[in-house]
């Protein structure tokens, strides 16, 4: 499938579910990586905003939890990370996303593990994105990635570009994916 329909489809059906199901679904996943990041000590996390897997709830359970939470800022060509102390502490910014506005900032290479947002995926962890390629620029430089999306995103197999990164691995509501080759 092409990426562009891949990232179609994706956000369609994540637009598509109610908002119960979204509750009941980002408490499933929160607790999921709650588990996956048990002994990472710096964490690299979006700030979730309209009908993305919602990270609000899991920034403040890893702050009580003792991690160090880096979230970004949209600049023009990248994303810069900077470490926040809470939620509270964010301003609306570019596209009205709330984002960091302090000098706390860390490089994608300080994270034990940086959790991603996206549009689309399929089983080999072939993720889109919202079309701008910013995740492909950092997560070179990252340890381990993992995604967060709702089940309903997944596609048939994502034809990717040279630049585009798979995950390490993705996390839905009701699975857990692994990086694997396909066959
Ligand atoms: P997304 O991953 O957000 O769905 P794409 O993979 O389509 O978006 O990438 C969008 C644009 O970002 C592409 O035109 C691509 O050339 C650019 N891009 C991606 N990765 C890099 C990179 N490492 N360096 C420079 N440009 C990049
Ligand atoms: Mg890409």
């Amino acid at each position: 499938m092409k990426k562009a329909e891949a990232r179609t489809k994706g956000l369609n059906s994540r637009r598509g579910l109610t908002e119960a199901e979204r509750n009941r679904f980002d408490a499933s996943i929160a607790s999921k990586v709650m588990d996956a990041v048990s002994s990472a000590k710096v964490i690299g996390c979006y700030v979730s905003f309209r009908h993305e897997v919602s990270t609000h709830e899991l920034i403040r359970k890893m702050l009580e939890a003792g991690k160090q939470i880096a979230v970004p800022k949209t600049l023009p060509d990248h994303l810069e990370f900077h470490l926040i102390g809470s939620l509270e502490e964010l301003k609306p910014g570019i596209w009205g996303i709330p984002e960091p506005d302090n000098d706390r900032i860390i490089l994608p290479s300080q994270t034990d593990i940086m959790l991603v947002p996206l549009s689309s995926f399929d089983e080999y962890c072939h993720r889109t994105g919202y079309g701008k390629g910013y995740y492909d620029r950092i997560l070179p430089e990252c340890r381990m990635s993992i995604g967060l999306a709702y089940e309903c995103q997944k596609c048939g197999l994502i034809e990717t570009d040279p630049w585009d990164q798979t995950l390490d691995r993705i996390i839905t509501e009701s699975r857990v994916y692994l990086k694997q080759q396909p066959e």
